[in-house]
C-alpha cells in the first residue's frame, strides 16, 4: 500500500455515476431517443418490458413499476387498507421513508431495534414491539424489514414471527435489490417487496423510480388501480382513493440498459467490499454479512469507538476522501417521530450505531489505486 499519498490529491467521488455512464457509452442516449421518437412517455412499451425483466430477475411472479421507493411502500399500505388503529413495525435505524408512509395512511409506526452485527431488524425486539403495540390497543398489521446497506434482514426469523402474529411482511429492499437470502434474491420474500431506483441506490435510474414485487395476483390488480387514481374497470370510474404512482417511460428505458450490467456491477462492489474488509479489519469493525446472505453493498459502513467518527470524517475530507453518515439520528429520536411507540428498551443498538458508524466510498467503478488511497488515509487517520 502506498503510504506516501499526497494530501492534495484530487478528491475522490463517493459514488461514481459518471464512470457507469461512460461504460454504457451511447446505449442510454439511444434508449432515451427511442422514447423521444415513439412519444409514449407514460405506460410506454419500455415500462412493460422492464416489469417483465425485473420480475424475472427478482424471482417474483409480478413486478409493478412505480414513481419512487417511498411510493412503492405507500401503495402497498394503501392496497392492504392499513389505517387508523393499525401498528406497522419499522426498524429505527433506517432511512426515514420506511416509516414516513405509515402516518400517511393514518396508521402508527412502532419502532424496533436492530442487531449490532448486521444493523438489520432484531427479531427479539420485533416481538417486544408487538407486545407494546397490543398493550396500547393497536392492531399489529404489517412489519417492514429493511435490507440496510445492501444486506437482507433475517427473513427466516421475521417471517416466522409474522406468521405467528398474522402480520403482513413488506420487505423494504430499496438498498438491497439484487442481494440474496438463502440463495434467493430479495423481491421473492414476504407478502410484497418495495424497492427504489433513486440514482444513488445500487440499481438507480436518472431521476426517481421504484418497483413493487409480489406473487399475489389480486394484490396486483389493486396496486394497478392505486397507481392510476383508484381507477376501476373503466379508466374514469374511481373505486378507491389512489394516486399518480407511475414510472416514466424514459426512466424505464434507462433502467433496462442498466439492468443488463447490474449483476456484473454487484460482483465488482462485492470485490471492493472484500478488499476493504481485508485491509481494515484490524483498525475498525468492518461489516458482517450473515452466512445466509449476500450483500449488494449499497453502503460500505464501518463502526468506530464512540467519539472517533466525526474527527475521522474531517481528516479524510482534507485528503480528498469523502464519507457519509447513515444515519445520525435513529427514527425514534427524530422530532417528527419521537411521539410514536418503540419496543420497550429504548432501542440501545440503534442509538449506539447512530453515533459510531461512517460509510466509505463504494461503487462498482472503484479502482484498486483509489481504494488503496482511501484505505491508507483511514489507517493513517486512526493512527495505524
Ligand atoms: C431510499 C430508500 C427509500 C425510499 O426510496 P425513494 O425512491 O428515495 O423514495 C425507502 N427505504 C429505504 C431503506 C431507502 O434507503
Amino acid at each position: 500500500m502506498n503510504d506516501h499519498v499526497t494530501a492534495n490529491a484530487a478528491p475522490l467521488p463517493f459514488i461514481d455515476v459518471g464512470a457507469q455512464r461512460a461504460r454504457l457509452g451511447t446505449r442510454i442516449d439511444e434508449a432515451v431517443t427511442r422514447v423521444l421518437n415513439h412519444c409514449r412517455f407514460v405506460n410506454g412499451p419500455e415500462v412493460i418490458e422492464l416489469e417483465k425483466q425485473l420480475a424475472e430477475f427478482a424471482g417474483a411472479k409480478h413486478a409493478i413499476s412505480c414513481s419512487s421507493g417511498t411510493d412503492a411502500l405507500a401503495m402497498l399500505l394503501m392496497a392492504w387498507g392499513v389505517g387508523p388503529g393499525d401498528a406497522v413495525f419499522c426498524p429505527s435505524f433506517t432511512f426515514c421513508a420506511t416509516a414516513e408512509v405509515v402516518p400517511w395512511v393514518g396508521a402508527t409506526p412502532v419502532f424496533v431495534d436492530v442487531l449490532a452485527d448486521t444493523f438489520n431488524m432484531d427479531p427479539a425486539s420485533l416481538e417486544a414491539a408487538i407486545a407494546v403495540a397490543e398493550r396500547q390497543g393497536l392492531k399489529p398489521r404489517v412489519v417492514i424489514p429493511v435490507d440496510l446497506f445492501g444486506q437482507p434482514a433475517d427473513l427466516d426469523a421475521i417471517l416466522a414471527i409474522s406468521t405467528a402474529h398474522g402480520l403482513k411482511v413488506l420487505c423494504d429492499t430499496a438498498q438491497g435489490f439484487g442481494a440474496t437470502w438463502n440463495g434467493k434474491r430479495t423481491g421473492s420474500f414476504g407478502d410484497a417487496t418495495a424497492t427504489s431506483f433513486f440514482p444513488a441506490k445500487p440499481l438507480g435510474c436518472f431521476g426517481d423510480g421504484g418497483a413493487i414485487f409480489t406473487d399475489d395476483d389480486e394484490l396486483v390488480t389493486v396496486l394497478k388501480s392505486v397507481r392510476e387514481h383508484g381507477q376501476g374497470v373503466d379508466k374514469y370510474e374511481n373505486v378507491r382513493i389512489g394516486m399518480t404512482g407511475r414510472l416514466d417511460t424514459i426512466q424505464a428505458a434507462i433502467l433496462l440498459e442498466k439492468l443488463a450490467i447490474f449483476e456484473d456491477e454487484v460482483a465488482a462492489r462485492d470485490r471492493a467490499a472484500k478488499r476493504y474488509n481485508e485491509a481494515l479489519a484490524d483498525v475498525c469493525i468492518v461489516p458482517m454479512v450473515d452466512p445466509r446472505a449476500t450483500s449488494v453493498w449499497a453502503q460500505y459502513t464501518i463502526r468506530l469507538p464512540h467519539g472517533v467518527r466525526d474527527g475521522l470524517a474531517a481528516t479524510l475530507q482534507k485528503e480528498g476522501v469523502p464519507t457519509a453518515v447513515y444515519y445520525r439520528i435513529p427514527m425514534h429520536k427524530q422530532p417528527a417521530y419521537a411521539q410514536y411507540p418503540a419496543a420497550g428498551n429504548g432501542l440501545p443498538v440503534s442509538e449506539a450505531l447512530s453515533g459510531e458508524v461512517i460509510s466509505l466510498p463504494m461503487h462498482a467503478y472503484l479502482d484498486e489505486a483509489s481504494q488503496d488511497r482511501i484505505i491508507a488515509a483511514v489507517r493513517r487517520a486512526l493512527g495505524k
